[in-house]
């Protein structure tokens, strides 16, 4: 920081910290016990918002998408979900917030949107903090029927990294951000209370166990064994099912704490009774719980989504071996706000293109 070169005491950076993480604050005209002087001279030098609205949809179950540009024009999607406590928090919970990690995707699962087009780069850590931070300045910025006090301006108190791309092939960057979004002076929210969802890089997860903070992991497994994942997730062919196992063993589970393991159901792929035994064989032994995706479609996509019986006839097996089961209904499926329906469609969408060449001209 540069406040120690332009002679301003030590207790600046609390005030500032305060004003960016705390209070929210949208404006640096906000941070009202700073001096003028110094409200200038960050103006000229730094960026209060990185990340530019684009588009927000509302969802018919109050789900949030944000579409965000960022400096270079990329685009990447966050997604705001009211309080589902049975997935991954506690009960008091009042919102998630979803969020990406790279801009596309480079591993490709046949199932998901954010890979289609490929990998185009790593997220910065600032990049990953903002899409929190400009989602509450969202909702400051909204209608009150009273002005709110600071507190109130967090509307986001637990987060889920599972938008746009792998988080473990971000892990540095992605590691900084939750750092400072898990923070007393910063984001201040627990660790356990974030959850990082990774398509299964081992080594990855492996580093990840020995961090101080202790996150909560998601294991998008799909699929029971090698010959299923890999029809679907070339990943394995990388880090075998044996091999991300072995890792997922080796979890320093807290006690009373389970690792969830991520399923999504695909008609005919990997959804029968057959595999859902062998689903409850692998998990052998591991302190877990399994959440169901039925198939979220979208467009381009060539699988589908099986029948709410077969989804239960698949439950019922996992249920049966004392396995705790989630059915992760789709939120926000309407607005392709779902599980792997980000893609940052709209940049496909002739009339916002339009949109951003009018804008470079
Ligand atoms: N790359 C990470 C996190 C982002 S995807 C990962 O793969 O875990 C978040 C979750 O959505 C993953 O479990 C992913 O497999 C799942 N998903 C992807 N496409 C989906 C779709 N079309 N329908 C339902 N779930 C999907
Ligand atoms: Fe990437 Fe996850 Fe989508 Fe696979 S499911 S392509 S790892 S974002």
């Amino acid at each position: 920081m540069q406040f120690k070169s332009w002679g301003e005491p030590v207790y600046r950076i609390a005030q500032l910290l305060d004003w960016l993480y705390a209070r929210r604050a949208a404006t640096w005209d906000a941070m009202t016990n700073l001096p003028k002087q110094l409200r200038e001279k960050l103006r000229e030098n730094f960026s209060l918002q990185t990340l530019e609205l684009v588009r927000k949809q509302g969802s018919q179950d109050t789900t949030q998408k944000f579409l965000w540009k960022l400096a270079d024009h990329s685009l990447i999607e966050s997604v705001l979900i009211p309080a589902n406590p049975a997935l991954y928090g506690e009960a008091s919970d009042r919102h998630t917030l979803c969020i990406s990690t790279q801009v596309g995707c480079a591993y490709g699962c046949k199932f998901c949107a954010s890979g289609l087009e490929g990998w185009k780069r790593n997220l910065t850590p600032n990049e990953i903090v903002e899409q929190i931070l400009s989602v509450e300045r969202w909702h400051v910025a909204q209608p009150k029927e009273k002005s709110l006090e600071a507190a109130e301006n967090r509307v986001v108190n637990n987060i889920v990294v599972m938008g746009m791309g792998e988080p473990l092939a971000n892990y540095d960057n992605l590691l900084k951000a939750l750092k400072i979004l898990n923070a007393p002076w910063g984001g201040g929210i627990g660790a356990r209370k974030i959850t990082i969802s990774t398509s299964g890089l081992a080594p990855q997860i492996r580093k990840l166990a020995q961090e101080p903070m202790q996150f909560r992991l998601a294991i998008s497994l799909h699929g029971a064994t090698d010959e299923t994942r890999n029809k679907i997730m070339p990943v394995n062919r990388k880090y075998s099912l044996r091999e991300l196992m072995d890792a997922c063993r080796a979890l320093p589970i807290p006690r009373r704490k389970r690792v969830t393991f991520e399923y999504v159901l695909l008609r005919g792929v990997n959804d029968s009774v057959e595999d859902a035994r062998q689903l409850c064989q692998l998990l052998q032994g591991i302190r877990c719980k399994v959440n169901l995706i039925p198939f979220n479609p979208h467009p381009g996509s060539r699988f589908q989504r099986p029948t709410d019986l077969e989804v239960e006839r698949f439950q019922q097996v996992l249920h049966q071996q004392n396995i705790q089961t989630n059915i992760r209904r789709p939120r926000g499926d309407d607005i392709q706000a779902a599980c792997g329906q980000l893609q940052g469609e709209e940049f496909r969408n002739p009339q916002v293109q339009s949109l951003f060449t009018a804008e470079a001209r």
